[in-house]
């Protein structure tokens, strides 16, 4: 099949783009080099957080939200400080994709069957500055069906324009090299890989039966990010970061492997911002793994008390939940805990039960098969941890349980090489905290946010359990969790301008080059920042993704 424009990457943001293209009758071709059970990438393993501001989930829940908080929202977390040069074009994609969150894309998702459920989670609470990192209030809307509800419809799409002749699948595809001629993106060339038929998530053989070659009047580029390749995290890992973990959990499938942004490079694209990244300081290890070193994040409600490899409670604003890059970098610049990897949560029953929630569709079955209910069994009525998070209390390497506090750190000190803790130290810690329980007022900042979280209908019904004393046996057994740096997101990338055209060297775009998702720092090569506020990835990539296809089709008519 003779293609207008060749799309390397079947996820989220190249699906978005190829149906663009299609609904306005361009031929594509859509390369990966995973087999078909793949299609739609990270984006069906997503939990399916999608930011949105002012929706009438929020002003149900009597959330007050609006395009100018969420504007301070998000410059204080991106603190965009590159602004005449790598942030010259992030800057302006973040001004539009807030407006999009704000405006369109509640209607646009509707558009294509994508619902919500009508909770609204508080995802990264911040930093406790007005003007700092943080969203203010509840913005993560979870898409029913969770990030395979997303992916869903463009999937169908793709498939559709595959029997209408206007798509050609080409699975097992791995590009290697850009084709440029005369300083525009013509086509691609690559390898062939061998037949494989791994599960989905699993990863495959990467032998070659052949190569190819592909011309086309466009390319778009949405080949994802780095995660699953350490090496290439740790190149980029910033100093003021610290030092990186001699060992971290996998957060995403192997496939996520970051060759494109350097074969991009080679064919004379700018790539911006790549100290940036998101990785997350509470992956446990999956006792039931996809995809190598398979991580999964912990998505804490703000109870449960942190403290460093030696014990140490950690400092504010190093809470759960509030601010992910702020506790990274505690844990790996602070000079006696620096050489350890992880660090610990210690919790009650209690805690678990009503605030631990796992990222990821295949830890949440009852939205990811929108199973009404399931939800109201498992999440409203039931008692006891919901099913996914009990099998990591019952098989997970990293979680251990005990009646008392002693016998809790005896078994959390056999989780590592030597025993780092001391149970007294811990006990005095917990019991200061605990006697800050009684009052409805309190001088510890983290029982002033569990307060301040249970203002918020959705906290308090379904997401913050009742303050109480951690080490009251009533609220038992307790909890200590062995928590992971777990590898996830690329927030730098391929500069694109606003309509995901590749930008060159010289700061023009490449003719007939795009770039969109996470690739492209999910638009304009890093629209984050330097943090995000969650639910922002699968939103970037719908709306770069979008974008691109959009422009080359206009490109290409
Ligand atoms: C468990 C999990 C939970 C998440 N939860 C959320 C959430 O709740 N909210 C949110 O906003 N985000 C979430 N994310 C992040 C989000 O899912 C991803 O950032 C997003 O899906 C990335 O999509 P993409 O299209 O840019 O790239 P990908 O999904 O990585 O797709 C890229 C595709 O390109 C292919 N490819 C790469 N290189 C080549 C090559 N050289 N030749 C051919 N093909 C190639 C790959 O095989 C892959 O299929 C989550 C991610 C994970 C893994």
């Amino acid at each position: 099949m003779d293609a207008d424009v060749i799309v390397v990457g079947a996820g989220l943001a190249g699906l978005v783009a190829a149906h663009e293209l299609t609904s306005r009758g361009r031929r594509v071709a859509l390369v990966d080099q995973e087999n078909a059970a793949n299609l739609g990438g990270q984006a069906f393993w997503s939990f399916g957080g999608l930011f949105l501001v002012d929706s009438p989930e929020q002003r149900r829940l009597g959330v007050k939200d609006s395009l100018d908080l969420a504007w301070n929202d998000w410059q204080g977390s991106a603190g965009f400080d590159r602004l005449d040069d790598e942030d010259s074009w992030a800057v302006r994609w973040a001004r539009a994709y807030v407006e999009f969150a704000a405006g369109e894309k509640r209607v646009w998702l509707e558009g294509h069957g994508i619902k919500l459920l009508p909770t609204v989670g508080w995802a990264e609470r911040g930093d406790l500055r007005a003007d700092g990192h943080g969203n203010s209030v509840p913005r993560f809307h979870i898409a029913w069906g969770t990030g395979t509800g997303v992916v869903e419809p463009f999937v169908r799409y793709a498939r559709q324009a595959a029997r209408d002749g206007l798509l050609t699948f080409l699975h097992r595809h791995r590009v290697d090299e850009l084709v440029l001629e005369q300083g525009a993106a013509r086509g691609v060339r690559g390898t062939v890989l061998a037949p494989d038929d791994a599960p989905r998530g699993v990863a495959a053989s990467r032998g070659a039966v052949g190569t190819f070659e592909l011309p086309a009047q466009a390319v778009i580029v949405p080949s994802g990010g780095t995660g699953a390749a350490h090496d290439v995290v740790r190149r980029h890992w910033p100093a003021r970061l610290g030092t990186p973990p001699a060992r971290m959990v996998t957060g995403v499938p192997a496939y996520v492997d970051g060759r494109m942004l350097d074969i991009s490079a080679r064919a004379g694209v700018r790539l911006v911002n790549r100290d940036r990244m998101w990785h997350y300081t509470e992956g446990v290890r999956n006792w039931d793994p996809v995809w190598p070193g398979h991580g999964i994040r912990i998505l804490p409600g703000p109870s449960s008390m942190w403290f460093d490899a030696l014990g140490r409670r950690l400092p504010d604003p190093c809470l759960p939940g509030y601010d992910t890059l702020g506790t990274l970098r505690h844990l790996r610049t602070t000079e006696d805990i620096a050489g350890y990897d992880h660090s610990w949560f210690v919790l009650s029953r209690r805690i678990v039960e009503k605030e631990f929630a796992l990222s990821g569709s295949e830890q949440n079955p009852d939205i990811t098969a929108k199973d009404r209910r399931a939800v109201l069994r498992d999440r409203v009525l039931g008692k006891g941890a919901p099913g996914p998070v009990q099998a990591f209390l019952d098989r997970g390497a990293d979680f251990v349980v005990a009646d008392t506090l002693e016998w809790l750190v005896e078994k959390m000190n056999g989780l590592t090489d030597e025993p780092l803790l001391d149970a007294d130290l811990m006990r005095r810690q917990i019991r200061a905290r605990d006697l800050q329980i009684d009052n409805p007022y309190a001088k510890d900042a983290q029982v002033q946010g569990i307060r301040n979280a249970r203002r918020y209908l959705g906290d308090r019904l379904g997401r913050v359990a009742a303050p109480h004393r951690i080490l009251d046996p009533a609220a038992g057994p307790l909890i200590g969790v062995k928590l992971h740096v777990l590898t996830r997101k690329t927030l730098g990338g391929i500069q694109t301008d606003l309509d995901s055209r590749a930008l060159g060297a010289d700061g023009t775009p490449v003719d007939g080059l795009y770039a969109a998702g996470e690739v492209a720092g999910f638009g304009g090569g890093g629209v984050h920042g330097y943090n995000a506020l969650e639910g922002t990835f699968l939103g970037g990539c719908l709306f770069s993704g979008r974008a691109a296809g959009r422009a080359a089709a206009q490109q290409t008519a």
